[in-house]
């Protein structure tokens, strides 16, 4: 092995160097790979490697899980479910429960903050057993990479045959003026807030936008959103934003789209729109207007690694321009998305094993967390027109479902998309209760290359609101819904 060995919290059973590789063959290495980054891109990669055989380090400078576990999905979500509970605290009158004053109902967020960091350290922790578990050694620190097999990290130098790259991602600022007295979070601030503001103006009506403009209102904080494009959410379906943001609306969150932020004053944001100059007032300002790549310890142009505004540049493989050296996660700029970023770990692992892996981004599931939920995969419908030209189309709305109409939230609809020629499933959207649990199966479906007729004669279980895809394969494979 050369180099000399860093302090390393080794992991049980761990082979440590590259001398012990499952093949047995001698190699010059410590590590047959070098991770750099633990977030779910990078421990994902390191747990399948060493399940794979072969001997792995993961360097992590803070904690692992990345910004999904320690500052994203996770305490997001954790924060949306305290927001639910208050939700079904208040209605409950409507399903019988007495005794309850729902108007009183608030949150305690120091107890909400308390109890999502409970969450986040218990999946960070699971995380740490997992990798120790399967032999991976932990190195804690900085990885700066050196060249294509060397990593500096916690004072020493660590060698590999392959290095993944897996950084992730920081938020993105905007370059307007700003007066220092006004509070700017980005969505890292506001997972930590301990008290609520009592209004505050969102930039950017994205994923991070819109489920923390739905946060706040839920809660009781007055939200005014800023979208420099025509809608908000403009991945999602063209039907469906309509309607979730009529949901917005109705929840009184003002909406500005088509607006162009010009500054951030002392008492809110200013922007134009329709040729005026606009001025929304609020308390604190979230900045969510989109995150970019973080090269932390990579000097990309030094070691000759290919960048396209400011990400590492991969091919489906996850292979970069330098021979063995492999970028996963938001780094590679492709899709900012947690599961992405694991299956792309597993692609760049199976590639470093003499497999033939490629990542498809065709059929990547999006989930947003309102209530109803939204979830999607492959393209909209003006998409689905546009690449195919002639499609057909399913819906069917919530209201007829009998899971549904029972726990008291029958807004939203389904919606499935087929090109006309073969009748290959190119898109399904979801606003619905369970959406983000309901969209895999179309994900599998679409891989498959299932039929809207297969899935129409797959038996769905009733009652559940599941059947709502069931219904909309009918509505698409016959032009009629059973129950619509
Ligand atoms: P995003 O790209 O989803 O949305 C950013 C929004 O800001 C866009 O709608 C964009 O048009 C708008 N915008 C850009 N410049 C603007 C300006 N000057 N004024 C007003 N609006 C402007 O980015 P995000 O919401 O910050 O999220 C970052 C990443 O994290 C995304 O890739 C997202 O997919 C991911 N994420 C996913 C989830 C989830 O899947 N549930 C949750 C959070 C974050």
């Amino acid at each position: 092995a050369s180099g000399s060995q860093p302090d390393t919290e080794a992991g049980a059973g761990t082979s440590g160097a590259a001398g012990g590789t499952a093949g047995g063959e001698e190699s010059s290495f410590d590590y047959d790979i070098i991770v750099v980054g633990g977030g779910p891109g990078g421990y994902v990669a390191a747990i399948k490697a060493a399940q794979l055989g072969k001997s792995v380090a993961i360097v992590e400078k803070e904690r692992f899980g990345g910004t999904c576990l320690n500052v994203g999905c996770i305490p997001t979500k954790a924060l949306l479910r305290s927001a639910e509970a208050l939700k079904e605290v208040r209605e409950s009158a409507d399903f019988g429960v007495v005794g309850v004053d729902g108007l009183q109902a608030r949150l305690d967020m120091t107890f909400v903050q308390k109890r999502k960091q409970g969450v986040v350290n218990q999946l960070v922790g699971g995380v740490n057993g997992l990798l120790r578990g399967n032999g991976v050694t932990i190195v804690s620190g900085e990885g700066v990479v050196k060249d294509a097999h060397t990593v500096e990290a916690a004072g020493k130098i660590i060698t590999a045959a392959s290095l993944i790259l897996a950084t992730g991602s920081v938020a993105k600022h905007l370059p307007i003026p700003v007066d220092p007295a006004m509070e700017v979070l980005t969505s890292t601030e506001l997972l930590q807030l301990d008290s609520l503001p009592e209004s505050m103006v969102v930039i950017g009506g994205g994923v991070i936008g819109i489920e923390f403009a739905y946060f706040l209102a839920s809660v009781g904080t007055r939200v005014t959103v800023v979208e420099f494009l025509d809608r908000i959410l403009p991945m999602v379906d063209e039907e469906i934003t309509q309607q979730v943001e009529k949901q917005l609306r109705d929840m009184g969150i003002e909406i500005h789209t088509s607006a162009k932020v010009t500054e951030i004053t002392a008492c809110g944001v200013c922007f134009e729109k329709n040729g005026k100059t606009c001025c929304a007032e609020a308390d604190k300002v979230l900045m969510a207007v989109g995150r970019g790549p973080r090269l932390d310890g990579i000097d990309c142009e030094a070691l000759g690694l290919k960048t396209e505004r400011g990400a590492i540049v991969t091919d489906e493989t996850m292979r970069t321009s330098i021979d063995g050296v492999y970028a996963i996660g938001d780094v590679n700029g492709k899709a900012m998305l947690a599961h992405v970023a694991s299956m792309e770990g597993i692609v760049a692992v199976e590639n470093i094993c003499g497999h033939s892996s490629v990542m498809d981004y065709s059929q990547v599931p999006s989930a947003i967390y309102l209530q109803p939920e939204i979830a999607c995969v492959g393209l909209t419908e003006k998409q689905a027109k546009e690449k195919y030209g002639e499609i057909k189309v399913g819906r069917f709305p919530l209201m007829a479902n009998g899971k549904a109409k029972v726990a008291g939230e029958e807004r939203g609809m389904v919606k499935v998309i087929s090109e006309a020629k073969y009748g290959e499933i190119v898109g399904v959207h979801l606003y619905c209760i369970h959406a983000t649990d309901m969209i895999a199966e179309a994900v599998v479906a679409m891989k498959l290359e299932a039929t809207a007729e297969e899935i129409a004669a797959s038996i769905h279980p009733h009652p559940t609101v599941s059947e709502v895809m069931h219904e909309a394969m009918h509505a698409l494979a016959d032009g009629r819904a059973i129950h619509f």
